[in-house]
C-alpha cells in the first residue's frame, strides 16, 4: 500500500521500522478481539449517555448511547478503536444486540420514572445485514413497553463501503416501525449529500469539525452550519449539532436556526443515574396557576 511503498522509498529502515509499527498493530488487534469475544459475559461493557438538548431552552430531551469497555489488564479501550474491531471480526452483531437492549431497558427505566426522553443508539452497518433486523428492533421495544417513536438509531456515513441496496431497504423497515433513523457526523465525509438523497432519514446530525468551524473563521458565524440547517429543514428533517463545546459554537449553531444540541458544553456522557438526576432536576415543573389579581383592573 501507499505507506509502504512511501517507506521504501526512504530505505530500508523505514521499512523495518513501518514493519514494526504494523506487526504491534497486528497483535494489538489480535489481543482485542479476543478479549472482546469475552467482554459481554464478563461484564466489562457497559453505557454511558450523552444529553441531547433543545435548543434555545437548554432542556434535555433524550440521549446517545455510548459504548465503553473497561478490560482489567488493558484499561479502557474506546469505541474508536473496538467499534471497528468488532466489526471485523463479526463480533458487532452480538455487541450490537446487547447494546440495543440495554438501551431499551433503560429507556423504560426512565419512562417509568416519569421521564418521556428519547434514546438514540449508534448502529453499525453490519448489523443490518441481518435480514430481520427491523423485527428484532420491534420485540426488543414491545418486551420493554417502550413506543418505537422514543427510539432513534444513528448511521453514519462509513457506511457507504457497504451494499447501498441492502441497506436503504433495511433502515426503511426499521422506519415503517416507528423507529427514527438518524444521520451521523453529517458533513464529516464526502459523501454526505448522496446519502443524504438515498438513505431514509428523519435526523440530520452535523459533525462536530462543521460545528468547530465558526471559531477557524472570523466574522460571518458558520457559514457551512448555517447552509446544512437550512437544507435539513428544507427536508423537512430535524437538524441536531453535535460537539458543542464552546459558547460561541452554541450562539452561531442557534443563530443558523438549529434547534437540537449535543456535545460538552451540556455535558459529555455519563452514567444513567447522573443523567436521571439530571432529568429530574430539569424537568419542566408544571405550569402554575395564575396568581388571583390583588387589585381589580
Ligand atoms: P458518534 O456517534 O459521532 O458519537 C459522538 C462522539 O463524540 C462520542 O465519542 C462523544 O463522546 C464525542 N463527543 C461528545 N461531545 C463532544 C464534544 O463536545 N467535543 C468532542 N470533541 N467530542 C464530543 P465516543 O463515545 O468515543 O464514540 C465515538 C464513536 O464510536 C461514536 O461516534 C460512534 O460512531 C461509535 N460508537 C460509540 N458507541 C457505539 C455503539 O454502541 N455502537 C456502535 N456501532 N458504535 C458506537
Ligand atoms: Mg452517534
Ligand atoms: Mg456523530
Ligand atoms: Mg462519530
Amino acid at each position: 500500500d501507499l505507506a509502504l511503498r512511501y517507506a521504501k522509498q526512504r530505505g530500508k529502515n523505514r521499512v523495518e521500522q513501518y514493519q514494526a509499527g504494523y506487526d504491534e498493530l497486528l497483535r494489538r488487534r489480535g489481543t482485542l478481539t479476543g478479549e472482546l469475544r469475552h467482554a459481554i459475559d464478563r461484564g466489562q461493557l457497559h453505557l454511558v449517555f450523552q444529553p441531547v438538548v433543545a435548543l434555545p431552552s437548554m432542556r434535555p430531551v433524550g440521549a446517545e448511547a455510548l459504548l465503553r469497555w473497561t478490560h482489567p489488564e488493558l484499561g479502557k479501550v474506546g469505541p474508536v478503536e473496538f467499534i471497528p474491531v468488532a466489526e471485523e471480526s463479526g463480533l458487532i452483531n452480538r455487541i450490537g444486540a446487547w447494546v440495543l437492549r440495554e438501551s431499551v431497558r433503560q429507556l423504560a427505566e426512565w419512562r417509568a420514572a416519569g421521564h418521556d426522553v428519547w434514546l438514540s443508539v449508534n448502529l453499525s452497518p453490519k448489523e443490518l445485514h441481518d435480514a430481520d433486523y427491523a423485527g428484532r428492533v420491534a420485540d426488543v421495544l414491545a418486551e420493554y413497553g417502550v413506543p418505537p417513536q422514543r427510539l432513534v438509531l444513528e448511521v453514519t456515513e462509513h457506511a457507504v463501503a457497504t451494499d447501498m441496496e441492502e441497506l436503504v431497504r433495511r433502515l426503511a423497515e426499521v422506519r415503517a416501525t416507528g423507529v427514527r433513523i438518524a444521520l451521523d457526523d453529517f458533513g464529516a465525509g464526502y459523501s454526505s449529500l448522496t446519502q443524504l438523497r438515498t438513505l431514509p432519514v428523519d435526523i440530520l446530525k452535523i459533525d462536530h469539525a462543521l460545528v468547530a468551524e465558526p471559531e477557524s473563521r472570523t466574522g460571518t458565524a458558520a457559514p457551512l452550519v448555517d447552509v446544512v440547517v437550512r437544507m435539513g429543514h428544507r427536508l423537512g428533517l430535524e437538524v441536531l449539532a453535535e460537539g458543542i463545546g464552546t459558547q460561541a459554537q452554541l450562539e452561531a449553531v442557534e443563530e443558523a436556526g438549529c434547534r437540537l444540541g449535543q456535545g460538552s458544553l451540556f455535558g459529555w456522557g455519563v452514567p444513567a443515574e447522573h443523567l436521571e438526576s439530571r432529568l429530574r432536576a430539569e424537568r419542566p415543573t408544571p405550569r402554575p396557576l395564575p396568581a388571583p389579581r390583588s387589585t381589580p383592573p
